[in-house]
């Protein structure tokens, strides 16, 4: 069992089941605005395993011009989720910053390369996707 939370603490969830299967980094310029910071970390989980345990009433959504959905934490601003309702509708995606302890899982890979940050250089032996 995996807890998340946000900054402020009144958003709680927890991911089942296991270590999250999937973790990447994304370089697109919605993560890097979303999250303040050079790229995003996600873990990915199928719907089923993850549960908000309370802050639902917290949770405000802003739908990019893209078609996904960026769920932040109203009070405290906390990116939380990412979305795509239609390309991956029984996926959950969580900022792996929010998560309360180790997941089990390691990012596996880097997405959106070709948007990257020109201020950062990526360092590691992951596959690269553009
Ligand atoms: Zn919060
Ligand atoms: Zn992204």
């Amino acid at each position: 069992m995996t807890t998340g939370s946000c900054l402020c603490g009144g958003v709680q969830f927890a991911i089942s089941g296991g270590p999250p299967e999937h973790m990447t980094h994304c370089h697109c310029s919605l993560c890097r605005k979303f999250h303040g910071a050079a790229f995003a970390t996600y873990v990915g989980v199928s719907k089923g395993k993850f549960t908000l345990r309370a802050g639902q009433e917290l949770l405000k959504s802003y739908a990019t011009p893209n078609g996904t959905t960026r769920t932040f934490c109203r009070e405290c601003g906390s990116s939380l989720f990412w979305a795509n309702e239609e390309l991956f509708p029984t996926f959950a995606s969580i900022a792996a910053g929010t998560l309360d302890s180790d997941p089990g899982s390691r990012p596996t890979g880097h997405g959106n390369v070709s948007s990257k940050a020109p201020w950062y250089d990526i360092d590691d032996d992951l596959e690269q996707h553009p």
